[in-house]
C-alpha cells in the first residue's frame, strides 16, 4: 500500500489530516515553508496510532502544540507533524485540574478562575498548550510548571502509556526529559488551591499588565535564549546596543532584547542567522554562551 493510501486509511478511521499547510499561518514567528502533513488526533488511541505510523514511515515523530516556541525550516517539513490541539479537555476534581495535552494554558487558567482555584495565574498568558509547557517546563514570574504538576501521563515510542512525576522527568529551568526520552505528553494533573475569585482576578490582571508592558506585540517565539546561570541574554544584548538590530526582517525587539520579532515577511533563516550572530557576539563580548530556548523542525 502506498504512503498516500495509508494516510487515507487513517483519515477513514477519523484522524483529521491537513495537507500542504503553510507554516507561516500556524507558527508563532509566522515563518517557514510547507508542512506535508499535520495530523490532529482526538483520542489517546488515535495519537498512539499516528505516532506509531509516523515512526514506522519516517523514523521520526514530531509532536507539536501551539507552535509558540517552534520554528519550521523555510524548506518546510516533509513528514507528519502530530498536533495535539484537538485533545483539549479540562476537568476539575476538587482542587485539582486534569487536562489533556492540547488544552491551551489560557483555557486551563480560565477554568481555574471560574472554579476559584489559584496557582495557575503565572501561566495564563503563555501562549502554549499544556503538553508544550510540560516539555519546556514553561514558567513566568518565579513559578514553573514543575511546581504545580502532580503527575503527567505520557506515551512512549513503544506505544506504552504510563504516569510520571515532574521529578522523574527531571524538570528544571526550561528543561525536561520529554524530548530526550521521546515521550508524548497525553495529559497531566495540576495541583491548585481554593481561593477567592476576585483575588485571583486581581492577580491575573496584575500579571497581564506586567507582561504586556515588557513584551513586544509583534510575532515572536518569546524568549530566544535560556538564562546562563541566572544571567539573562536580554541584559547583555541590550548592553551591547543591539536592540533593534536586524537581519533580513527578523529584528531584536526594541521592547525586550531577548525577543526576536518578525517585522513583516521574515524567514526562518533570518531568525536563525540573527540568533547565531547574537550567540557569537555575546560570547565575544562577555565570554558567555547562551543556549537557544526555541525548537527547530526541519
Ligand atoms: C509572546 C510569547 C510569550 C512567551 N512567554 C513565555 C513565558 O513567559 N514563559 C515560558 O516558559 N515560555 C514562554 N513562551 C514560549 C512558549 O509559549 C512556551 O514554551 C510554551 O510552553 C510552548 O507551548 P506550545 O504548545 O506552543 O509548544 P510548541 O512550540 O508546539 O512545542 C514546544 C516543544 O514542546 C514539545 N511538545 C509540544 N507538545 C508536546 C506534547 N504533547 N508531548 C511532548 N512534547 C510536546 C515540542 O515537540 C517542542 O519540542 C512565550 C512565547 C511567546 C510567543
Amino acid at each position: 500500500m502506498s504512503f498516500k493510501d495509508k494516510i487515507k486509511n487513517l483519515e477513514k478511521d477519523g484522524i483529521f489530516i491537513e495537507k500542504g499547510k503553510d507554516a507561516k499561518k500556524i507558527t508563532g514567528f509566522k515563518s517557514g515553508g510547507i508542512i506535508s502533513y499535520i495530523a490532529y488526533p482526538k483520542t489517546e488511541e488515535q495519537i498512539a496510532r499516528i505516532t506509531d505510523f509516523s515512526l514506522k514511515m519516517t523514523g521520526e515523530c514530531k509532536i507539536t502544540g501551539n507552535l509558540s516556541n517552534t520554528l519550521i525550516s523555510d524548506r518546510g517539513y516533509d513528514g507528519i507533524l502530530i498536533n495535539t490541539k484537538k485533545m483539549d479537555s479540562v476537568e476539575i476534581y476538587g482542587d485539582k485540574i486534569s487536562a489533556q495535552a492540547g488544552a491551551s494554558l489560557r483555557k486551563i487558567s480560565d477554568i481555574a478562575l471560574k472554579y476559584g482555584l489559584t496557582g495557575f495565574e503565572f501561566a495564563s498568558n503563555i501562549p502554549g498548550t499544556l503538553g508544550g509547557a510540560v516539555c519546556m517546563n514553561a514558567g513566568a514570574f518565579g513559578t514553573e510548571m514543575k511546581d504545580i504538576l502532580q503527575s503527567i501521563t505520557v506515551l512512549d515510542c513503544h506505544g506504552k502509556i504510563f504516569k510520571v512525576t515532574p521529578n522523574e522527568l527531571n524538570m528544571r529551568y526550561r528543561h525536561s526529559l520529554v524530548e530526550k526520552n521521546k515521550y508524548t505528553v497525553l495529559s497531566a494533573v495540576i495541583n491548585l488551591k481554593e481561593d477567592n475569585i476576585s483575588e485571583i482576578k486581581k492577580r491575573l490582571s496584575d500579571l497581564t499588565n506586567r507582561r504586556y508592558s515588557t513584551q513586544p506585540k509583534m510575532p515572536s517565539l518569546g524568549s530566544v535564549f535560556k538564562k546562563n546561570n541566572d544571567k539573562s541574554a536580554g541584559y547583555y544584548i541590550d548592553k551591547s546596543g543591539l536592540k533593534g538590530y536586524a537581519i533580513g526582517k527578523a529584528s531584536v525587539s526594541s521592547v525586550h532584547a531577548n525577543f526576536i520579532v518578525n517585522t513583516g515577511g521574515a524567514t526562518t533563516s533570518d531568525y536563525l542567522s540573527l540568533t547565531a550572530f547574537l550567540q557569537e557576539k555575546l560570547f565575544k563580548d562577555y565570554g558567555l554562551f547562551f543556549e537557544k530556548e526555541v525548537k527547530y523542525i526541519e
